[in-house]
């Protein structure tokens, strides 16, 4: 007998995956490491291995590069028509579609994001990018040039060849989307190696990617150690580019390796220490959820994250009350229930480091007003840590932190606040809170970054490119810039 059922409650807690141990993708083949070595992926929320994964050195790296290479340059890749290439990435973005659920939880154990941002964030802008690239495959053109003389001249924009990939733990599904989805639509072939942290999910999509039909060496993936197997792929003599996504000091390692093996083609998005800036005319509420957003959001492990947060006098103190009001409410713990906004730290040593800059904000004399604490005693939470009278020369000012730690600081106005946001060596990206159009304008063309947001903050789309001035890197990713980082431009005249 039918028995009438309430509507089902709004799913608490999503369950923690258990997952097997790991091997690498190199030329289509699950593989051990050649050394036999493994090293452990491990829970944030309690520090405990989750499994071990086959780690990758120079030996491994070398495996996968001649795949690469003979993928490219003989496999069945090689005579694919781009059209093809691109029906291969809609395949990939409707696999990553229809396991977001899985990834989504996989994601959240091996990074501590809560499950929230994974489902609702990292996972419809992964299947995205897949997809808009995919789009992109089969309209990468040349021009042709009506040169002086006799001649027929064009340009051909072709695929660089071996492209060798390192990501961070950060955004590690996205950080691939990121990497594969232009570099393949291009017509190269690849070897990623993911972050020791989070090596997860870079595997599992690699399945997704042979299941939907990718030809054996167009795509590899090698876990490993950055000095080891990173070292390897970024010196490779015969990788032809290398796009590096990660630390400002580890891409000059990075960059250095290119240059000392075969001058590869380097591409770097690095770290940042984006000013937002709020003005007094601004929707206060809405510069307050912005800023909130822009600085807790992922657990603060963003490369543009507001992290010089700088309001002009007038409204300064209501701002910091609001705002330090707003960051005790904050909901940390499991990030596998629906309730929770921020979940630990990726690591002990990221953990170790933000706690550092706690302590340094207090010796410099910034004002702490909430937090400053781990959460618990197990894992790596820390509380969300709000900093007023931050001065421009103090630690916390200047370094990035990469943790829930806002720092706020006062100006008076815009030719001051455009100067002190530029005094940085990064130029990631910035954010402008104003009413007036002439004033956004103003400090959209003054602020040296790669990205102005005005009236929001960390609004991403495939379409838009990403990637920083000054010491924030080289190049940019996503939108059509991107496909100038995986194609060679070649010139052909030819007598008529
Ligand atoms: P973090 O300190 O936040 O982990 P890194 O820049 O060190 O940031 O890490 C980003 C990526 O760079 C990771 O995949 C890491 O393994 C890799 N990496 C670290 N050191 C090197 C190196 N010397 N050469 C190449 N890759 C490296």
């Amino acid at each position: 007998m039918a028995t009438a059922t309430a509507p089902a409650p709004a799913k608490p807690r999503h369950a923690k995956p258990k997952v097997a141990d790991q091997k690498m993708l190199i030329n289509g083949k699950w593989v051990n490491s050649a050394s036999g070595k493994t090293f452990p992926t491990t829970d944030p929320t309690n520090g405990e291995t989750i499994c071990n994964v086959a780690e990758g050195d120079k030996v491994d790296i070398d495996l996968a590069v001649k795949a690469a290479r003979e993928a490219f340059e003989r496999g069945p890749w090689s005579r694919m028509s781009a059209a093809e290439r691109g029906v291969l990435l809609l395949k990939l973005a409707d696999a990553v579609e229809k396991h977001k659920d899985e990834l989504a939880a996989l994601e959240s154990l091996d990074n501590g994001k809560p499950i929230n941002d994974s489902l609702l964030a990292d996972l419809p802008m992964t299947s995205a990018c897949y997809r808009y690239y995919a789009g992109w495959a089969d309209k990468i053109m040349g021009q042709t040039i009506p040169i002086a003389g006799d001649y027929f001249c064009y340009t051909r924009h072709e695929p660089i060849g071996v492209v060798g990939q390192i990501i961070p733990w950060n955004f590690p599904l996205l950080m691939q989307a990121w990497k594969w989805a232009p570099a393949l639509a291009c017509g190269n072939t690849v070897v990623l190696k993911p972050a020791e942290q989070t090596p997860l999910t870079a595997l599992r999509v690699a399945q997704l990617a042979q299941e939907v039909g990718f030809p054996d060496g167009v795509i590899n993936v090698v876990p490993g150690y950055g000095p080891t197997a990173g070292a390897a792929l970024s010196g490779h003599m015969d990788v032809d580019k290398i796009a590096f996504t990660g630390e400002t000091t580890t891409g000059k390692i990075v960059m250095k390796a290119a240059a000392d093996s075969n001058l590869k083609r380097v591409s770097l998005e690095l770290g940042g220490k984006s000013p937002n800036i709020v003005f007094a005319d601004a929707d206060l509420d809405a510069a307050i959820e912005g800023a909130y957003f822009g600085l807790f959001f992922n657990q603060g492990q963003c490369c543009c994250a507001g992290s010089r947060l700088f309001v002009q006098e007038s409204v300064y103190d209501a701002f910091v009350q609001k705002i330090t009001d707003k960051a005790k409410g904050r909901k940390v713990g499991d990030p596998f229930s629906t309730e929770t906004e921020q979940g630990p730290q990726v690591s002990q040593e990221q953990f170790d480091r933000v706690m550092g800059y706690i302590d340094a904000g207090q010796k410099d004399g910034a004002k702490m007003l909430v937090g400053g604490g781990r959460v618990g005693d197990r894992g790596y939470f820390i509380q969300p840590t709000v900093f007023c009278d931050v001065k421009d020369e103090m630690k916390i000012a200047k370094e990035e932190i990469f943790g829930p730690v806002m720092s706020i600081l006062k100006f008076k106005d815009a030719d001051e606040v455009i100067a002190r946001g530029n005094r940085t060596m990064y130029g990631l990206a910035a954010a402008v809170w104003t009413k007036d159009v002439k004033k956004a304008l103003r400090l959209a063309n003054g602020l040296r970054a790669g990205t102005v947001w005005v009236n929001c903050f960390d609004v991403f789309d495939a379409a838009a490119p990403f990637g920083g001035f000054k010491m924030s890197g080289i190049g940019r990713e996503l939108g059509q810039y991107a496909l100038q980082l995986y194609t060679e431009v070649k010139t052909v005249t030819m007598a008529m």
